[in-house]
């Protein structure tokens, strides 16, 4: 036991293991005989965290610590080479290691190298592994070198590391350059630091490092540059992703094209050091959105031109109609007078047809004059100031059958309201088309058959599938009015409602044809709908849905 001496002391396993062996059987001798500068570079060794390896005297005896005990594995050398002359020791690489030692002993100098692959027997097998030394002479009391320290790094995970690395980026640049979709990479502020081949292309650049920040200015269109920035901006202070369209300059046509482009936040040991992204082309679905928003523009100015000169023409006519009816009244009123003073005062003299004749001059004014009364309330229809107030049907409904008892009693018909509603409406105006109806399902009642006509009401909240105009949710009070008359082809279903539209001849039935023109306006005018089916001979509905409340 070498207990006795203090250079042996502590050292871990390789301290025990020197302090243990039998010196006095080697060409070394007691450690007693070692010389000064051995023994401390021995006690420098085996209390160094670092991996180290003496080479000693002329024959370069190795000694090892601790921490390089894990650089010779298992089942290689250790515990084997500990005072070993080197070229036993090192057997399979003393070619490379005895010209290196040389250096050092001979010349005196020290020698580094960084990620050296020298192949060494461990683990049961020849390994690859790379070594980052240094070697550096110890001498000894008289300045001559007559040893080698080893101080090591077993560098082989990094270099691995590193080649890996290097393997994964070739390969995701390869791939890369094979996406039609552009692949970037930016740091912080959004500059390129990779940009791959259909992205290089398309602008035109055949190196990615001429990819600044500043080519972004020439390609992308001036008018999304603010869009751009704003939107980078955002996502570098935000540290969020992002996505932009905007239109970028195509370097062999010089056209700009639309992209949509896509970005994440990159991170490095939690601190953002830049974007990832991506770029599609979306210029066919843009210029397809784009001529149909301009298509769509056009068509709903036009729309509205015409609607403006409609309005326009509306108003000219109705006040033409307006005009026309108040100035005929004037000169009626004096061919009324007058006859009437005839039929008074001269009917007598007038011969057999001069009577017939006059006759009929009489009744040629009667009808002008409720001509022009029509004409003038449907012209009014819209002129008129609306004053929507809650009404009961019911009470219209019995206002308007006393108006047309005589036409009701001398036809024996019969009017029955099943289910009365409250309404807000204009009351003389929808007053005007309770009548309107009723009177016209009086009127075009069959010769053989009593009127029997039935008004009913509902309330309803799906109006729009009545008409597309109505709205969705709100209440409606939907009237019908059934009557058992002649009837009409239900073609004519739309026709009639518009102005001097009739199906029959005024020796038929005496009528103007302006009557459910008048009825339209007013439900309009009431935010409402009106329809009417029917079949000849089978009687008709007439349905009017109007908002419950304004
Ligand atoms: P008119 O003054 O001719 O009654 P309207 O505008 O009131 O004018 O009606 C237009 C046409 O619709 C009528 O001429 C008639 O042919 C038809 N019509 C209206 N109401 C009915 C009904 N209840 N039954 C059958 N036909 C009708």
């Amino acid at each position: 036991m070498n207990k006795k001496f203090h250079f042996l002391d502590d050292g871990g396993e390789m301290g025990r293991l020197m302090r243990e062996k039998d010196w006095s059987l080697t060409p070394l001798g007691p450690p007693d005989g070692w010389p000064q500068s051995l023994r401390t570079t021995i006690n420098i060794l085996l209390n160094s965290p670092f991996p180290m390896l003496l080479f000693w005297g002329k024959t370069l005896k190795s000694f090892y610590n601790d921490a390089y005990r894990p650089i010779l594995g298992n089942d290689g050398k250790h515990p084997r080479i500990l005072g070993l002359n080197g070229k036993e020791a090192w057997n399979e690489v003393w070619e490379e290691v005895e010209p290196m030692l040389k250096v050092v002993t001979d010349k005196g100098e020290s020698i580094w190298r960084e990620n050296l692959l020298i192949p060494i027997f461990r683990n049961g097998r020849i390994e690859d592994v790379y070594w980052t030394f240094s070697y550096s002479p110890v001498k000894d009391e008289e300045g001559d070198v007559s040893g080698v320290l080893v101080i090591v790094t077993d560098t082989t995970e990094a270099v691995l590391a590193e080649r890996r690395l290097k393997e994964s980026e070739r390969r995701f640049r390869e791939l890369a350059n094979l996406s039609p979709v552009w692949i970037w990479v930016t740091d912080k502020e959004i500059n390129i630091q990779y940009a791959n081949r259909a992205l290089l292309d398309y602008v035109g650049i055949e190196e990615e490092e001429d990819f600044t920040g500043q080519v972004w200015v020439d390609v992308v269109h001036p008018d999304d540059l603010d869009l751009v920035y704003a939107g980078f901006g955002h996502a570098v202070e935000n540290k969020t992703e992002f996505a932009l369209e905007y239109r970028v300059k195509r370097h062999s046509t010089s056209k700009y094209e639309w992209f949509k482009v896509l970005g994440v936040p990159k991170y490095e040991k939690e601190e953002m050091v830049g974007f990832v992204g991506t770029a599609m082309s979306i210029d066919k679905q843009k210029s397809f959105a784009d001529e149909l928003k301009m298509e769509v523009e056009n068509r709903t100015k036009e729309l509205a031109d015409s609607n403006i000169k409609l309005e326009a023409m509306n108003k000219e006519l109705q006040s033409f109609a307006y005009i026309s009816s108040h100035d005929l009244q004037e000169p009626l009123r004096k061919i009324q007078m007058f006859t009437e003073i005839l039929l008074d005062k001269e009917f007598d003299k007038l011969s057999d047809s001069g009577k017939t004749k006059f006759k009929k001059i009489q009744s040629a004014a009667f009808r002008m004059q409720s001509l022009i009364n029509d004409l003038l309330s449907y012209s009014r229809a819209d002129t008129e100031q609306r004053v929507f107030e809650k009404i009961e049907l019911e009470n219209l409904v019995e206002d308007v059958k006393s108006d047309l008892g005589e036409e009701l009693q001398k036809k024996n018909g019969k009017i029955t309201l099943l289910n009365s509603s409250e309404l807000e409406v204009v009351p003389f105006q929808f007053r005007q088309l309770v009548y309107n109806l009723l009177s016209n399902s009086l009127k075009y009642a069959k010769n053989d058959t009593e009127p029997d006509i039935t008004i009913d009401t509902e309330t309803i909240t799906n109006a729009q599938i009545i008409d597309d105009n109505l709205l969705e949710g709100k209440e409606y009070v939907k009237i019908t009015i059934t009557d058992n008359g002649i009837g009409f082809e239900e073609h004519f279903s739309k026709k009639i409602f518009e102005v001097f539209q009739r199906l029959h001849t005024k020796q038929e039935y005496v009528g103007t044809g302006i009557g459910l023109a008048i009825v339209k306006k007013i439900v309009q005018n009431h935010f409402g709908y009106i329809g009417a089916t029917s079949e000849l001979n089978k009687g008709s509905v007439f349905t009017v849905v109007v908002p419950k409340q304004q």
